[in-house]
């Protein structure tokens, strides 16, 4: 019997790597990526800068301390979408199905390729085609599942490649930090430590039961992860997934104000839904229908984002765009698609810290005492749409049905 073979790839320091191919003269030079005010964050930053204990998601003040002589670059997050686009076509043109984790990472599944020639070349001579067309170095992990292969892209890094063989995945595991576990985040990492737990090879060893105690729900896969048990899914990616939301208004209506103001509401939802599903969105399109029954339709493409200033103003422009008949107006849809796994971090360039825990906050009452606690004031007037929950937890990505106001 055949095993699985499952392919992450994974650009080396995304946003870098981008800058350094706009201007060589970065090359090898400590280079922090991110917001340049004060209150700044560090979306991506070098290897060089690393020993100096840096890393993404600090204050860019921080980050200048440890490390005076970086270069920073206020990032661009319509580049790094472009290259995200030139990349997710170069592997869909190799590959038919495959699943774009984030901007930057990607699982496909090259089972049965090994009837051919071996998967392992297979995925060398990918990675080698993307090395040529975009010019970015990116590495890879090959092994039966997704988490071991993703630990495997890591220890491959910087811009290499590894296979883990079937049955050595257990050893392959056993020396690693187990923060090296996709899951194990700084939390449980503490928990882990504080029961002298520092390596995988430890946790192999431990009971499950034990595990269990210490981590709730959590432990179990955890500790089948650390086993190098992995059963989850490639998700394909379809560019066409999206989500959305329409409203059918009881009396036709040319009310300006009113249009504008649900359109507002309708995206903010959707963007929080996009921050909930920790997902990022790349096209928005607008939707009316008069009441003559014509239909029409308007989309453009935009630097992915989950940002309610980004994405509010892009559907109210293109509404503004597209309403020209001033017509009777039955029904108003706004959706997002081109949806791809990722956080705030390609939305940290503008934005300071103030503003991303501006959105934290924000989305945690919302979170907290449902969504309609928390609402701007230009869309009090609106009633709002829609009991929302996460839509990335289930199947289909949900359509709302058109809703009477
Ligand atoms: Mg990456």
């Amino acid at each position: 019997m055949n095993a699985n073979s499952i392919l992450h790839l994974d650009l080396d320091t995304f946003f870098v790597s981008v800058e350094r191919l706009i201007n060589t003269e970065l090359l090898n030079k400590p280079l922090l990526v991110g917001g340049l005010g004060d209150r700044g964050v560090v979306a991506a930053c070098s290897y060089e800068t690393r020993k100096f204990g840096v890393h993404s998601g600090m204050s860019m003040k921080v980050a200048r301390n440890l490390c005076p002589e970086a270069t920073v670059i206020k990032g661009n997050a319509s580049t790094y979408t472009k290259y995200s686009h030139l990349i997710t076509e170069i592997i869909k043109s190799e590959v038919p199905s495959f699943e774009k984790a984030s901007v930057d990472e990607f699982y496909a599944d090259l089972t049965g390729m090994d009837r051919f020639f071996g998967t392992y070349k297979f995925a060398g001579e990918l990675r080698q085609k993307i090395i040529r067309e975009s010019g970015l170095p990116i590495s890879f992990g090959l092994s039966q599942n997704k988490v071991v292969s993703k630990i495997a892209t890591g220890e491959a890094k910087p811009n290499n490649q590894k296979i883990i063989e079937v049955g050595t995945e257990k050893g392959f595991l056993a020396p690693l930090s187990v923060k090296k576990i996709p899951m194990v985040g700084n939390k449980t990492f503490q928990k882990l430590v504080h029961l002298g737990v520092h390596y995988i090879h430890t946790l192999q060893e431990m009971p499950l039961e034990m595990l269990e105690r210490v981590l709730g729900k959590n432990g179990k896969l955890i500790w089948l992860r650390a086993q190098g048990i992995d059963h989850s899914p490639i998700i394909p990616f379809h560019e066409r997934k999206s989500i959305s939301m329409e409203r059918t208004f009881n009396k036709d209506t040319i009310d300006v104000i009113r249009l504008k103001a649900t359109i507002q509401a309708m995206a903010e939802s959707l963007a929080y839904q996009l921050r909930n599903g920790n997902k990022l969105a790349s096209t928005v399109t607008i939707k009316i229908r008069y009441s003559d029954y014509q239909t029409y339709s308007k989309q453009t493409k935009i630097p992915y984002t989950s940002a309610d200033h980004i994405l509010v103003p892009k559907a109210l422009e293109l509404f503004q765009n597209l309403y020209q008949r001033r017509v009777l107006i039955r029904l108003i849809g706004v959706r997002l698609s081109g949806i791809v796994g990722g956080n705030y971090q390609i939305n940290l360039f503008d934005d300071s810290e103030k503003m991303l825990n501006l959105y934290q906050s924000l989305d945690k009452i919302k979170n907290r005492f449902g969504e309609k606690s928390v609402l701007r004031a230009s869309t009090l007037g609106t009633r709002t749409i829609g009991g929302v929950q996460n839509p990335f937890n289930g199947e289909p990505p949900i359509v709302l049905a058109h809703r009477k106001q």
